[in-house]
């Protein structure tokens, strides 16, 4: 834990007399002390694309180069302009999640559509990752709607798939389903055969720029925000993220939402396995 932080403050109200007020200021600090390290790291997240940069512009301004040499750099600073691009709109899509309400939820999104997206959206990834050398299924639980915010459940789904694809090598399994569970409520699962997380880092693994493997992350597009997304889209429509990891054997992810409404039950619902 933290230590208790109190501010006083004295006020001489008559003579001879002071009024002493305390205030219990620990959240305070702490919030404050989070925005700091919040600031610092988007500066160093900044900070190494653009240096790759600069650094590439120098040698493009000061070196003869052939053609291929020239195309090679120019694509080494198209990829880390990439980065950068993909940082500001995860952080721009983390700040619309924490400063605006809860979603609307009164749309109904069909679940099978929103898995399959992910899917695909996994294959296509795996596709220039992988050379397509991973198995991406679905396994169908019941045909249900869900009560949400259709883009945001499309991006939450689509980072626990693009993190399964990233994290897990070659030759690896990823399996995305649904399972509507005893009080209704609906768990969409993605299950990967990849590395795991050891216990110690699943607490933080939702905090922002939180990683366990920093090079691994950043050479696949990772920008540190994805989980964090994620917690929070699961959080605004009342319902929470679940992770189940074994090292060497694969994690699991579940997005526990709001009951579904069942159209028609699938003859056998299957649990996704930890
Ligand atoms: P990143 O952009 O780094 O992937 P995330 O917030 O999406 O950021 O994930 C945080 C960290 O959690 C990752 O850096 C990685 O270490 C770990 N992680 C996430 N998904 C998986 C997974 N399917 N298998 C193993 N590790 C994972």
């Amino acid at each position: 834990g933290h230590p208790q932080r109190i501010a006083v403050q004295i006020f001489p109200y008559a003579k001879g007399r002071r009024l002493l007020l305390t205030r219990d200021v620990t959240a305070l600090q702490l919030a404050e002390a989070m925005r700091r390290d919040f600031v610092a790291n988007v500066s160093h997240e900044i900070r190494s694309p653009l240096t790759v940069i600069t650094g590439f512009i120098e040698t493009l301004q000061t070196l003869p180069l052939n053609d291929a040499q020239r195309q090679q750099y120019l694509g080494l600073m198209a990829q880390q302009a990439q980065r950068m691009q993909a940082l500001v709109e995860d952080l721009l899509t983390l700040s619309r999640l924490e400063g605006s309400p809860p979603p609307d939820a009164s749309q109904w999104l069909e679940v099978s559509a929103l898995v399959e997206e992910a899917a695909a959206h996994a294959r296509a990834l795996a596709d220039v990752l992988h050379g397509g050398r991973q198995t991406i299924e679905v396994q169908r639980g019941p045909h249900a709607e869900v009560a949400g915010q259709g883009s945001e459940l499309a991006s939450a789904l689509g980072n626990l798939a693009s993190n399964a694809v990233r994290y897990t090598p070659a030759g690896g399994h990823i399996t995305l389903g649904w399972t509507v569970l005893p009080d209704e409520a609906l768990e969409i699962w993605v299950r990967d055969d990849g590395p795991g997380i050891a216990p110690e880092h699943l607490p933080r693994l939702t905090e922002r720029f939180y990683r366990v493997d920093r090079s691994r992350s950043r050479d696949t597009g990772g920008t540190g925000l994805g989980l964090a997304i994620v917690k929070h889209v699961a959080q605004r429509h009342g319902g929470e993220l679940l992770i189940d990891s074994t090292v060497g054997r694969g994690s699991t992810f579940r997005l526990r939402l709001p009951p579904a409404r069942v159209l028609v039950p699938a003859p056998s619902t299957s649990a996704p396995a930890g």
